[in-house]
């Protein structure tokens, strides 16, 4: 055992690396530091032997990853002297920037799609106490409405549009080739604005970076927001996967989606923000963006919690349903190593999990027959 080691989230603990001073003051609630957990029962169905890890990040305070981003963002805006924050988002954003902009003492407006928004995070949003502005449109037109705002009134704008943004969530990547001791042969994500997976491989290339290599590719990114600070693990990087949802996949149809229409509420996303810099990303990895219908993000959500005990929210089941057909069809090779980032909690939107989960509550008298019988009745 260790005594009197407190974590306190990822700005300290990767603070070598992130754009903040010795005086900064941090606003943090604990995030990042999430499990890396191996995969045993579902790839023992597979043909396929490969090592399988999900890295799941709904076990960050607010429930998604969203937390890793909004600390940078928060603590940047308070530094510069912001008194107020605003973005738009299809929930898990509003509900990351709704608690750090409680915990920061400022304010919070969140702009969300009327109606869309799953109710955990609508909870979120108005129990940290943010203004909730829900609009008669979708995110990218929220997304339009905030830009348009932030360059007029004294709001930090603090969606992945803000570079801190990224700095902040490329500290997964830091967490998995730590655990894993070098960077998995594939790692692969739900993609909505692509600020996540663009953010993985600033990460993976910070820490594979040879001298010089950082500035030519890295950089272009972070636009020398990070601090590199030189070693790691030398020229290993992943190839990057993205999934889009098929109703929501811009990425796929290589052009922009007026109307994105998914289960996945967290990814119904047309106009991506990151869009370049996300082909970018998947060419200089040499991975690649596919799609998957709602009805395979939804099997894939209940097979990771029915068989290795783990409740992602339907967007984030979309990098597990994605990683898995690529292995049975043997894009992602045998003998792989394979992270697949699960992006936010399934407590998120109780509605989509209890409508499609297996068993149904038993309803019986208070005496011991009837419970007796329930019993009998359903033992394996
Ligand atoms: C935000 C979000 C995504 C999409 O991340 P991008 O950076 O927009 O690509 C995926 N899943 C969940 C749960 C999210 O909250």
């Amino acid at each position: 055992m260790a005594f009197g080691h407190r974590y306190t989230g990822l700005i300290e603990r990767y603070r070598d690396r992130l754009p903040v001073h010795d005086d900064t003051r941090i606003i943090s609630l604990g995030e990042g530091n999430t499990p890396l957990i191996r995969l045993n029962n579902i790839p023992r169905q597979l043909d396929h032997e490969v090592e399988l890890y999900v890295k799941f990040e709904g076990l960050n305070p607010t429930g998604s990853f969203k937390d890793r981003g909004m600390t940078m963002a928060v603590t940047k805006a308070l530094e510069e002297g912001s008194r107020a924050i605003i973005c738009a988002s299809t929930g898990n954003t509003s509900a990351a920037a709704a608690a750090y902009a409680a915990r920061a003492g400022i304010t919070a407006f969140v702009v969300i799609p009327d109606g869309k928004i799953a109710m955990g995070k609508l909870a979120q949003a108005m129990m940290h106490g943010s203004v909730v502005i829900q609009i008669e449109g979708n995110f990218d037109d929220g997304m339009r409405l905030v830009k348009q705002v932030a360059a007029e009134a004294p709001v930090t704008l603090v969606n992945s549009v803000n570079p801190y943004r990224l700095q902040g969530q490329k500290t997964a990547a830091f967490e998995i080739v730590e655990e894993l001791g070098r960077a998995p042969d594939y790692h692969c994500l739900p993609v909505g604005n692509a600020g996540n997976i663009t953010a993985h491989w600033i990460g993976y290339c910070e820490l594979s970076a040879v001298s010089g290599d950082h500035v030519t590719e890295a950089c272009t990114f972070c636009k020398g927001h990070c601090r590199f600070a030189g070693g790691g693990v030398a020229g290993q990087r992943p190839k990057m996967v993205g999934y889009q949802a098929s109703g929501s996949a811009p990425f796929l149809r290589g052009a922009m989606v007026d109307q994105p229409d998914t289960v996945a509420t967290a990814i119904r996303i047309g106009h991506p923000q990151s869009w370049d810099v996300a082909w970018k990303v998947q060419k200089e990895s040499g991975g690649w963006f596919d799609e998957c219908t709602d009805e395979e993000i939804l099997v894939a959500q209940k097979l990771l919690a029915e068989q290795e005990g783990v409740f992602c929210e339907p967007a984030s089941a979309a990098s597990v349903a994605g990683a898995l057909r690529d292995i049975r069809n043997g894009r992602i090779p045998e003998g792989s190593s394979v992270v697949c980032t699960l992006t936010g909690h399934g407590l998120k939107d109780p509605d989509t999990a209890i409508a499609q989960a297996s068993r149904t509550p038993i309803k019986v008298a208070a005496e011991i027959g009837a419970v007796t019988r329930a019993i009998l009745d359903n033992m394996d």
